[in-house]
């Protein structure tokens, strides 16, 4: 197993004074793989936005400066997120995890070179735009997550917690939209997952 590290937006407000030396020393570590959930939360606003702001731009910093990839928490946010990451060089890699976003912000955030992740949340019903998403992902950057304990797909998605186990239903029907088979999106998504972490491949 491993980690990634960082400070949510939802627990930005509650920072204490050396919370950047702190996490700095965390991320050095060789099993902590990337820096994050970082970013913004205009939709909870469970901490006020300048001190989302705040300690999202230092965690880019510790990122560049750790040399390990990051790990997006985006939510009613897109614009302010881009800004940021646009504004800082030398990122190892982004990802948006949990992707729920508009296709065209989906354009925006592939055509800067990130990544975005996508969860149960593609199986849900009402989630057209987001199949749209999933079909017009570049192969080489197809990446799955569980969001886990939320977010269980269908037809488990009354199932709490989500397990790693439930990804399966994801992975199908990502690969039914892409007229790819199970297989070969699965071995996609994992070789993919690697690359992004740094972990070595198979
Ligand atoms: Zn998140």
């Amino acid at each position: 197993m491993h980690v990634a590290a960082g400070i949510h937006p939802h627990e930005a407000g509650k920072v204490t004074a050396n919370w950047d030396s702190e996490l700095a020393s965390i991320v050095n570590r060789p099993d902590v793989l990337a820096v994050g959930e970082m970013g913004l939360d205009y939709h909870y606003d469970f901490s006020d936005r300048p001190s989302q702001l705040r300690v999202f731009r230092r965690q880019l910093e510790l990122a560049v400066q750790a040399r390990k990839p990051i790990v997006i928490h985006c939510r009613e946010a897109h614009a302010d997120v881009m800004s940021e990451l646009r504004a800082i060089t030398g990122l190892k890699g982004v990802v948006f995890h949990c992707f729920t976003g508009t296709s065209r912000e989906a354009a925006e955030i592939l055509e800067a070179g990130y990544w975005l992740s996508l969860t149960g949340v593609v199986t849900f019903k009402k989630s057209n735009e987001l199949r749209e998403v999933a079909r017009m992902l570049p192969a080489d950057r197809i990446m799955l997550e569980t969001d886990s304990p939320y977010l269980s797909p269908e037809p488990v998605r009354s199932v709490r917690p989500n397990e790693p186990a439930h990804l399966v239903h994801t992975a199908r029907r990502i690969a039914n939209e892409r007229g790819m088979n199970f297989e070969e999106l699965a071995t996609l998504s994992s070789e993919n997952t690697r690359r992004y972490f740094m972990l070595p491949t198979s």
